[in-house]
């Protein structure tokens, strides 16, 4: 079915039911949390019942997120949510909300995303890995719905559109990308503030927390890896949350030479100590790291991915450094 086909039924589906249930990936980045909220609110400037579900594990949401409120959103399963239809927004893989209630058979799920590698779990799958960010395609069916953009929605679908670009820099920013923001300036979003809002006015840990990670840096393979490390320990002595290592791994891109970034940072809140989370980056395109993320037990973009893993530090550089080989011509 084309994406145009699968468009016009989202939107169908949108127009006709009357309640909704939307939910996005655990550790909800900005497109998550922007595509969710600018998805609610027009969902409710339509009149329809729609809550959001969130585990209570997210919060606090790392620095730049706080601003946001969420109104009408729930921690637990509401009661009727057999009656609801659920809409996914930027999940290329169930298994990325990991709640049960959600992933019982007979849920009827609208999946929409831009993941290349979405495991197309809905019901119907609205999956455009050419949108540079899931609230471009959220923005499309604004259109189709002829909703309003009013100017809180227009700075969730912004916040979406900002983060997952990288500024307006990585390879997904087409001419859509920037016609979007354009559209977005005109219904109201402030740039400059959106900018201090995400990127300055940090909390002076997270200055902390990245000198240590810049201190540990390893590089491999040539330089061809770049890879930094947190601990628990790195959190504690800094008095730094999980969410400030957000950002980290762009520091690691930007070195000459690189074509893989990598920060593996522990989990804190994981009782089986030492199982990591790993954020891979390509830089200019020689590797795909979504194939190495998803060997290894995650997934994501060509440019942007990540997995969680029990390997201890040693299998994990060899294992890296064997998967980033085989995608490199031999010296
Ligand atoms: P992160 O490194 O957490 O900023 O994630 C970068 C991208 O990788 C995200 O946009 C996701 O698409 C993907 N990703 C991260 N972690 C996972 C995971 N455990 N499973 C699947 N995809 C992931
Ligand atoms: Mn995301
Ligand atoms: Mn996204």
């Amino acid at each position: 079915m084309s994406v145009g086909t699968q468009l016009d039924q989202v939107v169908g589906e949108l127009r006709q039911a009357q309640r909704f249930l939307l939910t996005t990936h655990e550790n909800p980045d900005g497109d998550a949390l922007g595509s969710l909220l600018a998805m609610h609110w027009m969902l409710e400037q339509l009149g329809k019942d729609s809550v959001m579900y969130m585990s209570p594990d997210e919060f606090p949401l790392s620095h730049e997120y706080q601003h946001l409120t969420f109104e009408g959103l729930l921690g637990a399963p509401p009661e009727d949510v057999d009656d609801r239809t659920v809409v996914f927004l930027d999940c290329g893989n169930i298994d990325r909300m990991p709640v049960a209630f959600l992933q019982r058979e007979g849920v009827h799920i609208l999946n929409i995303d831009h993941h290349h590698d979405n495991t197309l779990f809905g019901t119907v799958d609205l999956v455009v890995p050419e949108a540079s960010c899931t609230a471009e395609i959220v923005f499309d069916l604004a259109t189709g719905l002829e909703a309003q953009i009013t100017p809180r929605i227009a700075d969730a679908l912004y916040l979406g559109l900002v983060t997952d670009t990288g500024r307006f820099m990585y390879e997904n920013t087409t001419p859509a990308a920037h016609r979007m923001a354009a559209d977005l300036i005109e219904a109201g979003v402030d740039t400059h503030a959106v900018y201090r809002r995400l990127f300055e006015d940090l909390p002076f840990r997270r200055l902390t927390l990245l000198t240590r990670a810049l201190q540990g840096v390893a590089r491999y393979d040539e330089g061809s890896i770049t890879m930094a490390t947190l601990t628990r320990a790195d959190y504690e002595q800094t008095g730094a949350l999980e969410a400030d290592s957000e950002g980290v791994v762009d520091h690691l891109r930007a070195v000459e030479g690189t074509k893989v970034a990598v920060l593996a940072r522990e989990l804190l809140a994981d009782e089986r100590r030492g199982r990591r989370k790993v954020s891979l980056r390509a830089t200019d395109g020689a590797v795909d790291v979504s194939l190495i993320a998803r060997k290894l037990g995650g997934g994501g973009h060509r440019q942007a991915a990540g997995f969680t893993t029990e390997l201890g530090s040693d299998e994990l550089v060899s294992s890296l450094r064997v998967e980033v080989a085989a995608q490199l011509p031999a010296a």
